[in-house]
């Protein structure tokens, strides 16, 4: 029989009725009765494996793969921290597994009751009255947001087109203001790593709408003018927007609200717990003050009559960001993280997490020094000057010795300010003990010896793992 055209084989697909005139044949399984599209024209050649093989094949790759389950993780800015096993299994629990997001809203009271107190505690760790948590990640928290601030002047009559952002900012902040219809304009960092206050007032004008500001900074530094900061930006009629992804490093100790913030989201695959290899799942809760709450997308959860549930009367909204109510399995996560540390938990993680950050960065500076020689917060940015080779083949030769790269910061990666050629961001997490990080430094000075004497096999790192190089040249 000649071979059917792909074409040929849509048409059959698409014929009225022939799914019916499939599935509905008794003789399914028959070769007869299969229409062309269905059968195989030629044998494809699987192997024949039993299960047991197969299972073992897949469980072998799932090992060349490395998670902080197998390892340290210091990836800067977006570390895998502590994602409690206990938290995946809340997330199982059949009344919230088995919740379908057609169901009527009313039957849904368990999810709207964790919704109601997750928002109270996203208000109270952050400073802020109102929370909505739909949003998706991080990037689409931003993109509400600035939605909210673009309806506050909107609502206002006061045409606002410029947000600023840093040029320390991570790429999404310029990339959001862009989606929710702002000109962004960056400002410049000043030596020390921080917002450089007098560039920042002269570009003050009243068309800004706002300005957002990640504190600590993705440099791992305090911005101690915050004060100051919020005082031009407020006295100019503009918003203060807070990127939340540093929030581990603060909370329990200050508030973004109470540092004069407006707007703010939270990462809770970052911040609180949730696994998010490969790009997600999560979620980016945003905050506001009061005086923007009614901006808020939907939905927003309020308890009427002692009994939480989505508030349906809220016309200034800026609509939905997220099909249904967002992603409930995560959020459930952070909730059970927050219930399961307290205040004085959340306080605890983050002075460890800065602690650990300090001693890395102390223990390590003979060998990579600090790019801005001062405290850190909960990730410290190290320089690869004294390096024969490079930070980026120092980075890939930590991975023969079982750790996971630190962010890349330089020449052909991450951009960040000046002209900075080759350092590494480091997040060592709060979770690591001293041992480990005493053995992590174990791992840094092996490979700053072989950097010293060996630079060629440094050059051609990682040697150990089934692929090394896909592109030699990097
Ligand atoms: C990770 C990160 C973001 C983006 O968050 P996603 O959740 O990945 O969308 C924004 N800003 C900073 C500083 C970050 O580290």
């Amino acid at each position: 029989m000649a071979a059917t055209s792909p074409s040929q084989m849509i048409t059959d697909l698409h014929r009225p009725g022939a799914a019916s005139d499939v599935f509905a044949s008794s003789e399914i399984h028959s070769r007869a009765t299969k229409p062309s599209f269905a059968r195989f024209r030629q044998t494809i050649g699987l192997p024949e494996v039993s299960e047991v093989d197969v299972t073992r094949h897949f469980t072998r790759l799932s090992h060349e793969s490395h998670g902080v389950d197998n390892g340290p993780y210091p990836l800067g800015s977006c570390t895998m921290k502590y994602n409690p096993k206990r938290n995946d299994v809340l997330a199982r629990l059949p009344g919230f597994e088995n919740a379908h997001p057609l169901q009527d809203t009313n039957t849904l009271g368990g999810v709207w009751e964790m919704y109601e107190r997750l928002q109270t505690m996203v208000c109270e760790i952050t400073g802020m009255d109102a929370c909505c948590l739909a949003p998706a990640a991080g990037a689409h928290g931003e993109l509400a947001g600035l939605l909210v601030i673009r309806a506050h002047f909107a609502r206002l009559n006061n045409r606002r087109p410029i947000v600023i952002v840093p040029d320390s900012a991570h790429g999404t902040n310029p990339a959001s203001a862009a989606m929710a219809g702002f000109d962004c304009r960056i400002v410049p960092s000043d030596m020390k790593g921080r917002v450089d206050l007098v560039a920042l007032k002269s570009m003050l004008t009243p068309d800004v709408a706002a300005f957002m500001l990640t504190n600590p900074s993705t440099l791992g530094l305090f911005e101690n003018q915050i004060v100051e900061i919020a005082d031009a930006v407020h006295a100019n009629g503009s918003l203060l927007y807070y990127d939340g992804a540093n929030l581990n490093a603060l909370m329990g100790i200050v508030r973004p609200g109470d540092m004069g913030f407006d707007v703010v989201h939270v990462n809770v695959h970052k911040t609180f717990s949730t696994p998010h290899g490969g790009g997600g799942p999560g979620a980016g809760p945003v905050a506001v003050k009061a005086a923007l709450a009614a901006y808020l997308p939907s939905p927003v959860v309020s308890r009427l009559g002692g009994v939480a549930q989505p508030d349906a009367n809220r016309p200034l909204s800026i609509g939905k960001m997220k099909s249904f109510h967002g992603h409930v399995g995560v959020l459930l996560r952070a909730y059970g993280y927050l219930r399961t540390m307290g205040g004085a938990g959340l306080r605890q993680a983050s002075t460890h997490a800065v602690l650990n950050a300090n001693y890395l960065q102390h223990q390590l500076s003979h060998m990579l020094p600090p790019v801005y020689s001062q405290f850190c917060k909960h990730e410290t940015l190290l320089s690869g000057e004294k390096l024969n080779t490079s930070a980026r083949q120092f980075a890939k030769r930590l991975i023969d010795y079982g750790m996971h790269p630190p962010t890349l910061v330089g020449a052909g990666c991450v951009y960040f300010p000046g002209d900075l050629k080759s350092a590494m961001l480091i997040e060592p997490t709060e979770t690591e003990t001293k041992a480990s990080l005493d053995y992590q430094v174990g791992i840094y000075q092996k490979v700053f010896d072989e950097d010293t004497h060996n630079e060629a096999l440094v050059e051609s790192a990682p040697i150990s793992r089934k692929i090394a190089r896909i592109d030699l040249k990097n």
